[in-house]
């Protein structure tokens, strides 16, 4: 059962404000802000591995989606 051990390293991130939480404690929704938290990278699929990421390890894609430019 390689799954239930790969889950053990995985985490949801809050796309708007970056708040994470362990994906085995099932949370779905950010308790900060709101938002539908992320367990994957929406640009390629990649598994979220670490909690203080912001950007996808695999193809450099930002988590973020709230990306309100003040220019
Ligand atoms: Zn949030
Ligand atoms: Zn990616």
């Amino acid at each position: 059962m390689t799954g239930e051990n790969e889950q053990e390293n995985q985490y949801r991130l809050c796309p708007s404000c970056g708040n994470f939480s362990h994906v085995l404690e099932r949370h779905f929704f950010c308790i900060l802000c709101g938002t539908k938290l992320i367990d994957s990278c929406v640009k390629c699929g990649t598994s979220i591995i670490h909690p203080h990421g912001k950007f996808c390890h695999h193809c450099g894609a930002s988590y973020k989606t709230d990306q309100t430019r003040t220019d």
